[in-house]
């Protein structure tokens, strides 16, 4: 503070220069030098996960479309624990005819059957599906799986899933959270946007990260591999 005194300058310059210093000293603490340091954010930085357009499936719809033979294969695993990127894809088609191939069914198998798609795909589709968590299907949009043995006509299954945060139960003390609550956040740059009704889910085999589907990661112009600000609950 001495050396501000001594020099020759005007308040706002002063502001300026101490605003300057504050932004830099946060800066440093909270951005992770590279972005392989994922696993070593700082409060209030979230690791950023894309979700693009896929498919839950169930057993039973699984060896409809693929056949009764065919084993359900892991061929990447994803961020959370457990989760996986399956080998196999479909096609979904939407009640104009109007498809698109290559969506990919994310394992394991669950309890219903579900494909989560982004506004944009449906509108291309022709559907009008809700916003909604994972699992809740009751006005869900209907489409048509197509696989490699058979086809599907699913009357509930499609939703737009809603913007969440997976934390595990000590980090949604450190946020000042529980489950089912809502929160804002803030990813920079460019096109840097606010993101409000985040849903804080809660599990203690999940690792901290937000789930944004394409349309709001585009919105902001972000790719993976990046990180958002909590900004406090709603
Ligand atoms: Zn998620």
């Amino acid at each position: 503070m001495k050396n501000f005194l001594n020099l020759n300058v005007s308040s706002e310059k002063l502001t300026d220069l101490i605003e300057n210093e504050i932004q830099n000293y946060f800066k440093q603490k909270l951005i992770p030098e590279k972005i392989n340091d994922r696993e070593k954010f700082q409060f209030p930085l979230i690791p950023l996960g894309i979700s693009n357009r896929h498919i839950h499936l169930t057993e039973k719809t699984f060896s409809q479309l693929f056949g009764e033979n065919t084993k359900f294969e892991e061929m990447r695993p994803l961020y959370q624990p457990g989760e996986f990127a399956s080998k196999h894809l479909l096609t979904i088609v939407g009640p104009k005819l109007r498809s698109i191939p290559n969506v990919r069914i994310l394992g394991p198998l669950r309890k219903y059957d579900q494909v989560e798609v982004s506004l944009t795909d449906a509108i291309f589709l022709g559907i009008d599906p809700p916003v909604a968590n994972s699992g809740t299907l009751e006005n869900a949009a209907p489409l048509t799986l197509v696989g490699p043995l058979s086809s599907v006509y699913l009357e509930r299954c499609a939703i737009v899933a809603n913007r969440h945060i997976h934390m595990s139960n000590k980090e949604a003390e450190i946020f000042g959270v529980k489950n089912g609550d809502y929160c804002k956040v803030r990813i920079g740059g460019e096109k840097s946007t606010m993101f409000e009704n985040v849903l804080i889910r809660t599990n203690d085999n999940w690792k901290l990260q937000i789930h944004l589907d394409t349309d709001d990661a585009n919105a902001a112009n972000v790719r993976a591999e990046t990180f958002v600000e909590f900004f406090g609950k709603m």
